[in-house]
């Protein structure tokens, strides 16, 4: 079934049309019909599932019926990261371009005051971070009491950065008759009950098994010596012919020492973690989306719900330290159907971690060791490990056929 039958706005239509979706993803076919009669929804989809155009087609369509008041904005969204508060914008404008509508972004790190001209104005949808919408409203520069959309998007990913009690003070502010959405990947306890507070008897679609990677991704575990960590990620890197590789660490003084000596090695390398300015921050992540650096250094900040499109491999230099982190950040490979690779990096005593991801996921991940490369003994092998990483071990990106020795390096 086409987006054609949903009900939407013919503007919309004609925004979808012109992104190039033709079918709706399965949270977009269950979301659409229940927004636009007015109910409220939870919906809970692995990453990269289409939640944004869920919720936001059916918004717009509704918003495009009416018009706001200046300094009255009509449909507000929270998101936990100022990258993914404008990437939702970024897709607002994409699917209302042919709407008449004004999208607002507004988090912290930028100038105050033009936010808060922008707020007084005529605005149709606010997207926004927790904590700067905050100091808005204690400006006064926003009132939400004429409010008919609430949007509470990546609640998983808010409630790990400890913003549930922001949202909560927000979602105070807003009119009770308002609409409410909860979009997550996971839906835990405090989730639930964070949602029967702020949700008046909604529809709630859970799709897919939540807890698993997608089956697009090719995933194994990559046991090491940790004094060889380095030296592995560099063999893997060179041995694998891939479009772009995010590289996940644990903390953010990690994250620029391995991005430092990966450029020592003639690698390309953004890098996004929270100390970071905004500045940067935006440079790092559209220079790694446009393909200026063909590898990306992360802390978790970037392992959920970013898009970025085309990632066509993600290393775990460190292992995530909660199981959710593993199937958010190989989420970001293997989106919108196309196929991805993951490589998760142990050392002896992270075994325990494997085995917990290994219980999240509810299936064992295959052990692996790279051909060729001159390992020292680490306690890991003594579990069994397959040794598989032969002529096309290394599979899974979109354009790859096995892998090759130095196309990468020629191509720079
Ligand atoms: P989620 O919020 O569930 O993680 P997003 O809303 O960020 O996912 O969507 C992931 C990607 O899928 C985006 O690049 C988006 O443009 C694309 N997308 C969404 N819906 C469709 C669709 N119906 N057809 C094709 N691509 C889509
Ligand atoms: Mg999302």
């Amino acid at each position: 079934m086409g987006f054609k039958a949903l009900g939407l706005h013919p503007a919309v239509l004609k925004g979808v049309e012109a992104m190039g979706f033709t079918d709706p993803s399965p949270i977009q076919l269950r979301a659409i019909p229940e927004v636009l009669a007015g109910k409220d929804f939870i919906g809970s989809a692995q990453t990269g599932t289409g939640k944004t155009a869920a919720f936001g087609l059916p918004i717009l369509s509704k918003l495009e019926e009416g018009k706001s008041q200046p300094g009255q904005p009509r449909c507000l969204v929270l998101e936990p990261t100022r990258e993914l508060a404008a990437q939702v914008e970024t897709a607002f404008r994409d699917y209302g371009r042919f709407c008449n509508l004004k999208t607002l972004v507004i988090y912290g790190g930028v100038g105050f005051d033009k936010q808060k001209r922008g707020l007084k104005g005529v605005t149709d949808t606010v997207i926004a971070t927790p904590g700067r919408l905050l100091d808005h409203l204690q400006d006064g520069a926003v009132d939400f009491s004429g409010l008919e959309f609430l949007v509470l998007d990546e609640v998983d990913r808010m409630l790990d950065m400890g913003f549930l009690p922001d949202v909560r003070r927000i979602v105070e502010k807003t009119r009770k008759e308002r609409q409410t959405l909860l979009l997550t990947a996971t839906l835990p306890p405090e989730i639930e009950r964070l949602a029967s507070w702020v949700l008046h008897n909604p529809v709630i679609v859970e799709i897919g098994a939540r807890r698993c990677p997608a089956d697009s991704v090719d995933h194994a575990f990559y046991p090491v010596a940790a004094d060889q960590k380095f030296d592995l990620l560099l063999a893997l890197l060179d041995r694998t012919n891939y479009d772009s590789v995010l590289i996940f660490v644990r903390t953010k003084e990690s994250a620029d020492r391995i991005a430092s000596r990966l450029r020592h090695a003639n690698h390309s390398v953004a890098v996004l973690h929270s100390n970071r300015t905004q500045r940067e921050r935006e440079e790092a992540l559209n220079g790694f989306k446009s393909g200026r650096y063909e590898v990306m250094v992360a802390t978790d900040i970037a392992s959920r719900g970013l898009d970025i499109s085309g990632v066509s491999h993600v290393i775990n230099f460190d292992i995530p330290q909660h199981p959710e982190d593993y199937v958010h950040r190989i989420g970001r490979t293997g989106r919108a159907s196309a196929t991805g690779t993951a490589f998760t990096l142990v050392v002896a005593e992270e075994a325990g971690n494997m085995q917990a991801i290994e219980r999240f996921i509810g299936r064992s991940i295959e052990r692996k060791k790279l051909d060729g490369f001159n390992y020292f003994y680490t306690a890991l092998f003594d579990e069994h490990t397959t040794k598989a990483l032969g002529g096309g071990g290394v599979r899974g990106g979109r354009h790859m056929s096995g892998y090759s020795f130095g196309t990468r390096r020629n191509r720079r």
